[in-house]
Formats: C-alpha cells, sequence, structure tokens
C-alpha cells in the first residue's frame, strides 16, 4: 500500500485512510509524536555475571550502571574475608577514577533536619545536572537497624531523581569499620561519575570526627533553641564545622534563628578555624521551605574555588589519605592480634591479674604483645 499522504494536525483533518463520507465512527484524535527524547541518564549496561570479577565490576561501574555500584557496595560492606580481597582489587582499580565530587559531611542532632535539607539541597542540586550520592556513617544503625537513611519513606522526592543515589549506613561493627565502608562506598560512587557526595551523620562526637575525615567540607545543622545557643552541642564539633546552618528558620522560629546566628558568629570568632584561611560562619535557613539552601550551596562552591586555589582542598586530600591508610593498620592489626588463639587464651587469665591489681596494665600489655609475636613466628 502507498503511504498516506502527511495531513496537518492542527487543522483537524482526518487521516488519509478515513472512508469518504466516514461519520463519528471513524473519529480520532491525532497527537503529535515525541519528537525529542532526552537521553537516559542511565546508559544501558549490560547485567553483570552472577559472580563478577573485580574488572567486570570496574567496567560497570566506570559505564555508569546503578545495579552494579549497588552490588559493589554490597562487596565492600560485606565482612566475609573471601570477599574483602575482591573489594580491595575493585577498589585498586577504580581508583584512578576517584577524587573529582566536592565531598560534603553533614552533621546534626536528630530531629534537626538533616535528612530534609538533604532532599531539598540534592533535588536542587540533581536539576542543575550535578550527579548526587548521599551516604551516612551510623554507628549506632546496627542497634537501630539504620536510624538514619534506613527509612524509605525519608527523602522520598530525591529518592525519585534520576540523578540521585541515596545508600544507607553500613550496618553491624565499631564506628572504625562502618567509616572505611562508608569511604570506600564514596569512591565507588566517585567512579560511577558522581560529582556531589553528601555524607550524613548522627550527632555522637566520634562519628563527627570520623565523616570529618573523609569530607572535603563539613556542616553542622542546628535548630535554634531556647536560652544559651551554645549548650547543648559539644563545642568540639563546632570546631570541625566549615559552616553552621540554622535551620528551622521559618514562621515563629525566624527571630530566634537569626538571634542564634548573631551569637554563633560573635562565639566562632574565638574558635580556631576548621580549615586553614577559611571563616566558620553561621548562617540560617529552612531545609523545609528550601529557604537559604541556595546560598549555603554558594557557600560551599565559595569554599572549593579559595580553599583550591590556596593548595588547602588538596593538602587536606593527601592527609586524609594518609589517615586512612593508618587507620586501616590500625583495624588490621587489632584484627590480627585478637585474633590469635594464643592472645584469646591468655587475654582472660591476664585482664583478671590488672583487675586484681596484681599486675600493671603496662606489663600486661607487653606479656600478651610477647604472646603475640612468638604465636606469630
Ligand atoms: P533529621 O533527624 O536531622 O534527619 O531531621 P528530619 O529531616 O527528619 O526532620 C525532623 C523534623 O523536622 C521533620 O518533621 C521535618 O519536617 C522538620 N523540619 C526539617 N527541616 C525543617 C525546617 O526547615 N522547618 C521546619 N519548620 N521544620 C523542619
Amino acid at each position: 500500500m502507498e503511504n498516506p499522504e502527511p495531513f496537518d494536525v492542527s487543522s483537524g483533518q482526518k487521516p488519509a485512510w478515513t472512508p469518504a463520507g466516514a461519520g463519528k465512527a471513524f473519529a480520532a484524535k491525532v497527537v503529535p509524536g515525541d519528537t525529542a527524547v532526552p537521553p537516559s541518564p542511565h546508559p544501558f549496561t549490560p547485567p553483570l555475571p552472577h559472580f563478577p570479577t573485580p574488572a567486570e565490576y570496574a567496567q560497570a561501574i566506570l559505564a555508569g550502571s546503578r545495579p552494579a555500584l549497588a552490588r559493589a557496595i554490597t562487596l565492600i560492606e560485606s565482612n566475609a574475608p573471601r570477599h574483602f580481597d575482591q573489594a580491595q582489587e575493585l577498589l585498586r582499580q577504580i581508583l584512578p577514577h576517584t577524587g573529582n565530587a566536592i565531598r560534603v559531611g553533614i552533621t546534626g542532632v536528630p530531629g534537626a533536619g538533616k535528612s530534609t535539607l538533604i532532599e531539598t539541597l540534592g533535588v536542587m542540586l540533581c536539576r542543575r545536572g550535578r550527579k548526587v550520592a548521599v551516604l551516612a556513617i551510623d554507628p549506632t544503625s546496627s542497634v537501630s537497624r539504620g536510624s538514619i537513611l534506613g527509612d524509605k519513606t525519608r527523602m522520598e522526592k530525591l529518592t525519585r531523581e534520576e540523578n540521585a543515589f541515596i545508600r544507607p549506613s553500613p550496618t553491624g561493627g565499631a564506628l572504625g569499620g562502618v567509616a572505611r565502608k562508608t569511604r570506600e562506598a564514596m569512591l565507588l560512587c566517585e567512579a560511577a561519575g558522581f560529582d556531589v557526595i553528601l555524607v550524613e551523620t548522627v550527632g555522637t562526637g566520634q562519628s563527627e570526627i570520623a565523616a570529618r575525615s573523609l569530607v572535603d567540607f563539613f556542616l553542622l545543622l542546628l535548630v535554634p533553641g531556647a536560652g544559651d545557643e551554645l549548650q547543648g552541642i559539644k563545642k568540639g564539633v563546632v570546631e570541625l564545622a566549615d559552616a553552621i546552618f540554622i535551620n528551622k528558620a521559618d514562621g515563629e522560629n525566624k527571630v530566634r534563628a537569626q538571634a542564634a546566628q548573631v551569637e554563633y558568629n560573635r562565639a566562632l570568632r574565638y574558635l580556631s578555624p576548621a580549615t586553614a584561611g577559611w571563616r566558620t560562619r553561621a548562617y540560617t535557613g529552612s531545609a523545609l521551605i528550601g529557604a537559604g539552601i541556595e546560598q549555603l550551596w554558594g557557600v560551599i562552591e565559595q569554599f572549593q574555588k579559595k580553599t583550591t586555589a590556596s593548595g588547602v582542598w588538596q593538602k587536606r586530600r593527601r592527609e586524609q589519605a594518609a589517615a586512612w591508610l593508618r587507620s586501616l593498620l590500625d583495624e588490621q592489626l587489632r584484627d590480627w592480634f585478637y585474633g590469635l588463639t594464643a592472645v584469646q587464651q591468655a587475654l582472660p587469665q591476664i585482664e583478671q591479674q590488672v583487675i586484681s591489681g596484681d599486675l600493671p596494665a603496662t606489663a600486661a600489655a607487653r606479656q600478651l604483645f610477647q604472646i603475640a609475636q612468638e604465636a606469630s613466628n
């Protein structure tokens, strides 16, 4: 059959195949086809085999495959020794493709609005074409079953963004292990092309230090409270922050938030800066209604520009890499030491001698090390 003549859709003409004199039975509504299909942000990547090699993982991650990224993070989170070697080989392969993201840590007490802020900021950045990965360090999550980021109802809008990737905190284990897994997940995300990494953490003091050790910019989220604004949060955490965001500055809270901002800015002058050459300041805004969020991102970009120019950014990354190595060594030494049967056998008795005051702790530690050395010779 010959192709029918094209017809003008807007004129309400009937298609050419409509029989002459046809009535309403042949009514048709013709709409223009999709002229511009936007390119998918998720390029098609072939599915991974059941047991991928590190090279197959690396290839899929570098090609931007989300399922491969998610599976690789599960691999690095695994505590099984046979997964460890595979995961480390994978990390070695992707390492040259990491380091291109801006890494931002976000802390604050539960209820301060961390998830709300991450969602508002994350959606804004995705709409600007950035690729945003959200990770977490939560050493308590084994107890509370993933108190942060674990709840699926949180960050609903961000979850729907195609350029966002959200991963709850690895569960179980000591803080050191959780932080290591988050750091390695961050590297995998960078290799997969994410250029903004937001790391959420809870306010336990120690977990903030762990988060600070893997991010470029550290943000402390506060809510305006009554009375002395410096009460209730640990001064040490304020000293880690590159910016303080006083959240919930909406409605009746606005005035209180502004008062808190003045107070913090005054107090911050007496603290040594968290980052050389950068002055930490307090800002107000509302994660809920999106106020002050653009300004906040502007501060982070300005920080990046300034510290990159001064070399402080690069220096911190180098120091973080060295500290990471040292913490891995600590972790492996501990595993090796406590894993030795001879140590496990001798420890309870020696410990008892220390408790009862029969043996000084220093001598006890030396004795245990000698036992460990002999056992591994
Ligand atoms: P997180 O525990 O720090 O992650 O806090 P959430 O983001 O879950 O927020 C805790 C509660 O505070 C939720 O009910 C939010 O809707 C609310 N919230 C968060 N940000 C704001 C804000 O800017 N203004 C107001 N009024 N409420 C907020």
